[in-house]
């Protein structure tokens, strides 16, 4: 038992994690306490970003099979139905964002999809396997986990959730608040009496507002009630009455319960994300609430963001300090930005129509999409050009999509384990082995000098520049010299 990484917790990062190191040859284990896979929808929301990075861990055909668009939102007001809206923007594919609305997947079915690709690739998950302490030194990481034994690794990376072990061990603060006193339930349930064309919210319910979303793939429904008074009853009969009291539904409308839990909203973001060999991701770094789709999504774009860097210090001898510290240097601010963004929707009414809303704020767009999330001024993005215009593409930004010359996508070109390197010269420089490159004008016009643009296998441009000689010392950062 001695991976280079060890992985605690399979939830959505430790399995996009696990693929990512998985398709580079990293030995890694990825283990999970419970006996199987998380059950519940809780986030269903999968953002344009994030669909761009499953399409790049090639699993967009099974979550585009498994999923929807958002319904629109059905507001009942006295067992009356009023006006349907749309909750998400309805947008058109471009040639830069290919996939420009949200996507509704349960997120027990987004977690087999990524499950099925880790297998696929070769890893697997250990279940029944908890870590319960831990030391490191300069050279690695000893761990305890149960049904294992004594585990050691080079990294360890916490992705074992908002409760998260790891931290705890590291005695890493979470530094936050709570974002709503009112507790709030969730539950996975079938009932009658209500389409599947509809999110139905029922803002102005007794005790508090409630909402019956339909569950893409499955008959369920996601039930949120939030508590303006007393703590939820996860009980079936509880669950049952309290969609009788606050629905024109009867108890017997609700046919099964198959997942239930309770929580109050919370906004905290650990203290750093980093303590030697051991990083924190996904909800073990920062949680949220659910209003606005963003913890599931920011929890898989941390595993995307630090995935390469682990795979490039360990099997090609990139910058190991460089690599890592960028990693909390980039992501960190995007995890307090997501915090602000969930907090402030979750502020003016997670459900639309409830007294006090204001629509536009509670509306999904630009600000959730995390097409935006990019890593300007950070450790690796290096842009030589001067001046460069507020509005142009920078070093940090996300690479657009873009149609290449032969009619195939720029993202076909990105897509695997490799760099690209994107050059307006006739003459592109020679590529080292892990770098692509590509003679295309997407980014800038063929004329006067040509601009070279590295983009690094998670599709943010890391050096722009118009002297060639920048690249080598760049690529050597990553490993990627000859
Ligand atoms: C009620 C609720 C509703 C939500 N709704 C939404 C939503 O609508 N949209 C959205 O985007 N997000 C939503 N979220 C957030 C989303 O579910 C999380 O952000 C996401 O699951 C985080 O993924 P993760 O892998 O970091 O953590 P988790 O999914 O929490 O996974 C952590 C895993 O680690 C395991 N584990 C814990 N400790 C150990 C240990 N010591 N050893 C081994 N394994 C361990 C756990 O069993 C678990 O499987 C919601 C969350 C909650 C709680």
């Amino acid at each position: 038992m001695h991976p280079d990484v060890l992985i605690t917790g399979a939830g959505p990062t430790g399995l996009t994690l696990a693929c990512e190191l998985a398709r580079r040859g990293v030995p890694a284990l990825l283990v999970e306490r419970a006996p199987a896979l998380f059950p519940g929808s809780r986030g269903k929301g999968l953002q344009p970003r994030t669909l761009e990075i499953f399409e790049d861990l090639g699993v967009l055909a099974e979550i585009r099979a498994a999923g929807r668009r958002y319904p629109a939102m059905l507001p009942w007001t006295d067992g009356r139905p009023g006006e349907p809206f749309a909750l998400t923007p309805t947008a058109t594919p471009t040639e830069q964002v290919p996939h420009p609305e949200t996507w509704m997947v349960p997120q027990w079915r987004t977690q087999e999809i990524l499950y099925d690709r880790l297998r696929e690739l070769g890893g697997d998950v250990r279940f029944g396997a908890e870590l319960t302490g831990f030391t490191q030194d300069d050279t690695g990481v000893t761990a305890e986990i149960t049904g294992i034994g004594t585990v050691t690794a080079r990294y360890l990376v916490a992705a074992d959730g908002g409760r998260s072990t790891v931290r705890r061990t590291l005695g890493i603060p979470m530094i936050g608040e709570t974002v709503d006193p009112r507790p709030s339930l969730v539950a996975d349930l079938r009932l009658t009496g209500l389409d599947r064309e509809h999110w139905h919210v029922f803002p102005q319910a007794p005790g508090g507002p409630l909402a019956l979303c339909p569950m893409p793939g499955t008959d369920d429904f996601q039930l949120y009630a939030q508590y303006e008074d007393g703590e939820p009853d996860t009980s079936p009969d509880g669950i049952r009455a309290v969609v009788a009291a606050r629905t024109h539904l009867g108890p017997d409308a609700v046919t099964e319960i198959r997942w239930a839990s309770d929580f109050r909203p919370r906004a905290a973001l650990a203290e750093r994300f980093r303590t030697g060999r051991v990083l924190l991701a996904g909800d073990a770094a920062h949680v949220h609430s659910p209003a606005g789709g963003q913890g599931l999504n920011t929890s898989v774009q941390d595993a995307y963001n630090l995935g390469w860097k682990l795979a490039h210090l360990l099997r090609h001898g990139g910058d190991a300090e460089l690599l890592l510290d960028s990693y909390q240097a980039e992501r960190l601010p995007v995890a307090a930005d997501v915090l602000d963004i969930s907090t402030s929707i979750h502020r003016a009414g997670p459900l639309a129509g409830q007294p006090g809303t204001d629509r536009r704020r509670a509306q999904r767009g630009k600000d959730t999409d995390q097409l935006a999330v990019g890593y300007r001024g950070g450790p690796l993005s290096v842009d030589h050009r001067e001046p460069v215009r507020e509005d142009a593409l920078q070093a940090g930004d996300r690479a657009p999509d873009a149609r290449l010359p032969d009619g195939t996508r720029l993202f076909d070109a990105l897509r695997g384990t490799h760099a690209t390197l994107v050059t307006t010269a006739t003459q592109p420089p020679a590529a080292p082995a892990g770098v692509r490159a590509l003679r295309h004008d997407a980014y800038g016009p063929a004329t006067g000098h040509p601009t070279l643009y590295l983009i690094r296998p998670d599709g943010y441009l890391g050096l722009v520049t118009r002297n060639a000689a920048d690249l080598a010392p760049y690529l050597a950062i990553l490993g990627l010299s000859d």
